[in-house]
């Protein structure tokens, strides 16, 4: 069928997964000057105070704390939560999880995750369980949530702590509740490739004023006042810089979502149908989802063409997608010498790894530039 189809022209410039929001240059200027007025660039200046306190009410977070990036924010997370010895993970995320815990000396053990979630599957985190285990660091992958009352049950019958890497999940909700009222901690990650970003920057979401208060004094080297520095800190701090153009992309978070709510919807409809692709569940769903990636999975036997060959293929047409997350943290030299890396231990993950392929998604892409990636799609799948 799709054989004969006619040849879709390629984009003239490259399409990637993602474009970062950015403000009118004017309004980001006009914030400036009060930067420049003030000549405070850092610490707890005032676009830092007031950007933590709109996100914690967008957020419905009590209890938020700004960071120069997410991975500095979660491995002070680690650290505030006095984490040390084992702390079972996903195989099945971007490195920065699994290096928060190697860089601060803790040894992940990576677990199988869930085929219909891709996020920890709680069955596989129980017989990993040792005397060591002190944690289980989950990740919302793609926004999706773990299965947080699965994981907070097997944390609780444990006595662990449970620290959620959030970095796509700005904005997901469980329910009616939103994600940041799982776990211990939860991180966020506000870098360029995220949906809201402050080019670099991140967040701790804690669940009480104590543990706010040492994720600040964590952040600015456990200084405490002039005289006292309490704990071994870090430089964790967002900057002036930074807060004032979080401020500015805030306010097109809203519009933003609604963009790639309209876009995922337009997959959906083109995709589904066609043999051996799968759209997640609930993509499009503004009552859930974060928006941040559309994954599809493409299964090699229903669709005739391995997603590697996809992936190949769409290049020639000026269309970039991604393969996150492939190869799995597991399989990366670093870590694959670790027991629990063996590939036969993590089958579900090793699959899925082997399936997703990322598509674009960012408010700036036209109805008909999706569509034609969606036509491009069809003819590579229909294709030699
Ligand atoms: C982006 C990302 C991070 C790292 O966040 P940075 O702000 O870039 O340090 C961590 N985990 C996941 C899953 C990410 O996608």
């Amino acid at each position: 069928m799709s054989r004969h189809q006619p040849k879709p022209a390629s984009f003239e410039s490259p399409v990637h997964v993602t474009r970062p929001m950015l403000p009118e240059l004017d309004a980001y200027a006009e914030k400036l000057r009060s930067v420049w007025d003030a000549r405070w660039l850092t610490n707890a200046g005032a676009n830092h105070n007031t950007l933590e306190e709109r996100l914690s009410h967008a957020l419905e977070a009590s209890h938020l704390s700004l960071f120069n990036n997410g991975t500095i924010a979660l491995t002070s997370a680690l650290k505030a939560l006095d984490i040390s010895g084992a702390v079972i993970t996903t195989p099945f995320t971007f490195a920065a999880t699994v290096h928060a815990l190697a860089w601060i000396g803790i040894t992940p053990v990576f677990a199988d995750i869930d085929a219909a979630t891709m996020t920890l599957d709680p069955r596989c985190i129980e017989p990993l369980i040792t005397e060591r285990t002190s944690a289980i660091l989950g990740v919302h992958v793609y926004g999706i949530p773990c299965d947080v009352s699965g994981i907070q049950a097997i944390a609780d019958r444990h006595q662990l702590r449970v620290i959620y890497d959030g970095a796509h999940a700005f904005g997901s909700r469980v329910g009616s509740r939103p994600i940041c009222d799982f776990g211990d901690v939860t991180m966020l990650s506000f870098h360029a490739t995220k949906l809201f970003h402050t080019a670099e920057g991140g967040a701790l979401i804690s669940r009480t004023s104590e543990m706010k208060r040492k994720i600040d004094l964590l952040k600015n080297f456990g200084i405490e006042d002039e005289a006292t520095v309490v704990l071994p800190g870090i430089n964790g701090k967002m900057n002036e810089l930074q807060a004032a153009l979080g401020l500015l992309t805030l306010d097109m978070v809203p519009r933003e979502r609604m963009k790639r709510q309209r876009i995922i919807s337009i997959y959906c409809s083109r995709l589904a149908e066609l043999p051996g692709i799968s759209c997640p569940v609930g993509a499009d769903d503004p009552e859930s989802s974060s928006f941040q990636y559309f994954p599809i999975r493409i299964d090699v036997e229903g669709a005739a063409k391995s997603r590697d060959l996809v992936h190949a293929q769409l290049k020639a047409f000026n269309v970039f997608t991604r393969r996150y997350f492939h190869p799995l943290c597991s399989a990366c030299p670093c870590y694959a010498n670790l027991p629990s890396a063996a590939p036969g231990q993590l089958p579900v993950a090793q699959r899925i790894a082997q399936e997703v392929l990322v598509l674009p998604l960012y408010g700036d892409l036209k109805d008909d530039d999706v569509h034609r990636i969606c036509d491009i799609i069809t003819y590579v799948l229909g294709s030699e």
